[in-house]
């Protein structure tokens, strides 16, 4: 199974990484989005973080140009259909995901492998909406993806052997590690950080702490590098409510319900950084706390 061309949907935070570290590592890059706008913007963002990685003198200037002119864009969705591997990195909603996948498989080939970067739906369930559950597995990158080094790789109940290795080969390609989890919602690292992040989000809500001193707390308390609150700002609010969701709905023990407050600031649209508000408000020249 040799994976060449590599197709991802969605050009948001994530996929725009994904599609950067896949062509610095030699792959050929396509990558949709239904927003024009979020595809241009990925790529002025892909430059912009090649050029500080050629500036820290971690890749030379020709192989800044060689990954840059191996990433095309495209609207229609179909056109994924000869890529050997597809990264589905959508807004995290099933109904979109699954949308995804069954408009692309008439268009595959049979060996394509399908993936879904998602950071808690079950994948299992994705699968059994495409024809080849088989060749179907969770590739869960993390945020910033040209930094952070773990891929979480996610077996579905028919996932075959064959499935997974090629895709701990590309993992081992890209110069990442992987960890392996079993389908359950959020896999690992959700499962363990969002109830934190919850957590966190409770704790201002009862007035236990404000944004900063919770922040403060855990940063200098639990030598963690960025505070909860400021974490959750940069994975996305709605993000984190999804997934609480899916744990909640998931798992069904009260101990995962989402907290009022943080359903609140979805419905005002305060998302975090991708919005300039959420637990902070980052329109000015520092973030200040909206609490
Ligand atoms: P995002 O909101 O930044 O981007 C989502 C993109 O998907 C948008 O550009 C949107 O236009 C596009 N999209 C929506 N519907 C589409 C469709 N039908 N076809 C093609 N594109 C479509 O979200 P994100 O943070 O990049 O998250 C994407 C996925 O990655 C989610 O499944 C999320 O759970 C997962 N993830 C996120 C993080 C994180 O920290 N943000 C980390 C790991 C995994």
């Amino acid at each position: 199974m040799t994976i060449e061309r590599v197709g991802i949907v969605g050009a948001g935070q994530m996929g725009n990484g994904i599609a950067h570290v896949f062509a610095l590592a030699g792959y050929d890059v396509l990558m949709t989005d239904i927003s024009q706008d979020a595809l241009t913007s990925a790529i002025a963002l892909i430059d912009r973080n090649l050029d500080r990685q050629v500036s820290r003198d971690l890749i030379t200037p020709d192989a800044k140009a060689d990954a840059a002119a191996r990433i095309a864009t495209t609207t229609t969705l179909t056109d994924l259909g000869q890529t050997d591997l597809i990264i589905e990195a959508a807004t995290e909603r099933e109904t979109i995901k699954t949308a995804i996948f069954e408009d692309l498989v008439p268009h595959l080939k049979p060996t394509t492998i399908l993936t879904s970067n998602t950071s808690s739906i079950s994948i299992t369930r994705l699968a059994s909406r495409t024809d080849r559950p088989e060749k179907f597995m969770g590739f869960h990158f993390m945020n910033p993806v040209p930094i952070m080094q773990l891929v979480e790789l996610i077996r579905g109940i028919a996932t075959d052997e064959e499935t997974f290795k090629a895709c701990h080969a590309v993992v081992e390609r890209l110069g990442k590690t992987s960890a392996t989890a079993e389908d359950f919602p959020a896999f690992i690292v959700n499962r363990i950080l969002m109830p934190m992040i919850n957590e966190a989000i409770y704790t201002l809500y009862e007035g236990v702490g404000s944004v900063q001193s919770i922040d403060t707390s855990l940063k200098l308390g639990a030598n963690h590098p960025m505070g909860p609150l400021e974490l959750a700002d940069f994975i996305g609010l709605d993000t984190c409510l999804a997934i609480m969701n899916v744990l909640h709905d998931g798992l069904a023990d009260t101990k995962y319900r989402p907290c009022p407050l943080l359903t609140k600031y979805v419905e005002a649209g305060w998302l975090g950084r991708k919005s300039q508000r959420g637990f902070y408000d980052y329109r000015g020249e520092t973030p200040v706390p909206t609490r």
